[in-house]
């Protein structure tokens, strides 16, 4: 895997970490929510809580997903299309977080 840095920590973004991206770079799950949860005012908490849930168990799912990937001998259709979608599906949620 490629190495990425994490824009709010400056750390590397290590294998098996939760990471997404957003506008600005790669960032740590742990180090985005806390990022947002400083800038989205106090009536979007609520959301901001029930979607770094749900980003939270989606990127759990996607490194799951990556380790079945790696693991698999060559090509395997399935398992790279459920890469992809579990993929896109963070992407979204990250989104959602990134515009609140
Ligand atoms: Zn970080």
């Amino acid at each position: 895997m490629a190495e990425f840095s994490c824009y709010v920590c400056s750390g590397k973004v290590r294998t098996g970490e939760k990471f997404t991206f957003t506008k600005k770079g790669s960032v740590h799950f742990d180090c985005f929510i806390g990022s947002r949860r400083k800038e989205v005012p106090a009536e979007k908490h609520d959301q901001l809580r029930d979607l770094s849930l749900l980003l939270d168990s989606q990127l759990s799912y996607l490194l799951d997903v990556l380790s079945i990937k790696n693991g698999t001998n060559g090509e395997n259709e399935t398992v790279n299309t459920a890469y992809k979608n579990s993929e896109k599906e963070a992407g979204e949620t990250t989104r959602r977080i990134s515009e609140l």
